[in-house]
């Protein structure tokens, strides 16, 4: 009955994702299972997360995308679920799990659509900044209308000047009894527009990284204002606008840490969301094997399928080589991060490096093996590979993470 209504890229991506219940069958574990190795209670809160992706987001993502609906209501869903807030301590309503726990939860989510995923996974970060670096009464005030999804965040640190520099960003905020009066505008803010919460990095003293300090910034402020929404290639169900502040007071109850600590904490809450947006290149990984698998199955040339050309044979071998070689690697700089070892941010960096390069070669080549069918929106392959694209650029581009592994080398 669920079926029914259903387009054909819904079922098709449906009966893919449904597959994953028979990795277990007939006792054969397939070799990209994402649940190996986890505990019980990962396992439990894996497969709770990959039926919220096949039952809430799977069957909508293409109309998403296609109309550019912000999903909202559906994301509150995932928070009844802990999913808003994964990563928050349960005090101010968060679910207190740890980063492993994290990446799993966003790789199945993703499977059912990445752009909704990303977007939960920097309101994720910016509830985490401030349950970890706020006050008592900020992380009171804020963190549990966050984890409930009740009210959306946006993570401002990107200006039209500055992007991978991000340390010389301009947006000033000019202390004035009570107040910092910003000014200044950010680019290319995920959410901007529709979130209600701003964590913006703003100058509050000299040029560099220690001149530069974090507001909260409440949706409503006079002097806040958006720019027009970007179109975008992927990345359609969320909102991305330039946020500008004109003359915009903000009481200094809302600076999160210390003056000047502003964009260490901005790094901090980076190296979390690098796991997170490689966990989301997994799950769209790891969906388009299965896509471009069924469809080997079933598409004949040359009179056979096309599963028995050895050619395309090795090329699925070696995507799920690649897959779980991705997933060790975002694993284990999980678990690096959450021991807060010395290694963990060059750690996040290499997985997010090779994790989004991978998996987008990955998600690539499934769209290959489609032929011409792949470039049609009918299937689903193909907004994969336009929701993923962009995490190769964003939260700190690819070759950022070169320099931040081979600053970490050479520093030793
Ligand atoms: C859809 C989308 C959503 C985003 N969401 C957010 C958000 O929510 N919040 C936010 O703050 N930002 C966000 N960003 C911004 C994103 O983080 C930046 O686009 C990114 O950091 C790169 O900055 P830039 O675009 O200015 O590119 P540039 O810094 O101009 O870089 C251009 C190219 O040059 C390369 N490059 C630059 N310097 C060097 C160097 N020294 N050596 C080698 N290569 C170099 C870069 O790697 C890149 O390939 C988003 C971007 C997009 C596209």
């Amino acid at each position: 009955m669920a079926w029914r209504g259903c387009s054909r890229l819904q079922l098709q991506l449906r009966r893919c994702l449904g597959d994953r219940q028979a990795w277990g069958r007939r006792g054969i574990v397939s070799c990209i299972d994402p649940s190996v190795g986890l505990t019980e209670e990962q396992k439990e809160f894996q497969k709770v997360a990959f039926d919220f992706a096949a039952k809430e987001m799977a069957p909508y993502m293409a109309e998403w995308d296609e109309k550019e609906i912000f999903p909202v209501e559906t994301m509150r869903k995932a928070s009844q679920l802990g999913f808003g807030g994964i990563y928050v301590q349960p005090d101010v309503g968060g679910s207190g799990l740890s980063r492993l726990d994290t990446s799993i939860i966003f790789e199945a989510l993703s499977t059912g659509c990445v752009s909704t995923t990303a977007y939960m996974s920097i309101q994720n970060m910016c509830a985490w900044m401030i349950d970890t670096f706020g006050s008592q009464e900020q992380r009171h005030k804020y963190c549990p209308s966050l984890c409930s999804m009740e009210k959306l965040a946006s993570y401002c640190l990107t200006e039209p000047g500055s992007g991978s520099d991000a340390a010389s960003l301009l947006t000033t905020a000019k202390r004035k009894g009570d107040a910092y009066v910003l000014n200044g505008s950010k680019a290319f803010i995920s959410g901007g527009g529709d979130a209600d919460v701003y964590v913006v990095m703003c100058r509050t003293g000299g040029s560099g990284p220690k001149g530069i300090s974090c507001m909260v910034v409440e949706k409503g402020t006079p002097g806040l204002s958006f720019g027009k929404k970007e179109k975008k290639m992927g990345w359609c169900s969320q909102p991305t606008r330039a946020v500008i502040f004109e003359d915009c007071a903000v009481p200094v109850a809302n600076r999160v840490g210390e003056e000047g600590q502003g964009f260490n904490i901005a790094m901090k809450g980076l190296n979390g969301g690098r796991i997170n947006i490689a966990s989301c290149s997994l799950g769209a990984a790891h969906a388009c094997i299965l896509l471009a698998r069924d469809h080997l199955k079933v598409r004949k040339q040359f009179g056979e399928i096309l599963a028995s050309s050895q050619y395309l044979q090795f090329r699925l071998a070696e995507m799920a080589t690649r897959l779980v070689a991705s997933r060790l690697m975002v694993r284990n700089a999980a678990r690096a991060l959450q021991e807060n070892r010395e290694d963990a941010v060059a750690l996040c960096s290499m997985a997010k490096l090779f994790a989004t390069d991978e998996c987008f070669a990955i998600c690539n080549q499934a769209l290959q093996m489609h032929g011409g069918y792949g470039y049609l929106k009918d299937y689903t392959v193909q907004q994969f590979v336009r929701d993923i694209r962009v995490h190769q650029i964003l939260e700190g581009t690819n070759e950022v993470m070169r320099m931040i592994i081979a600053r970490s080398l050479l520093q030793a």
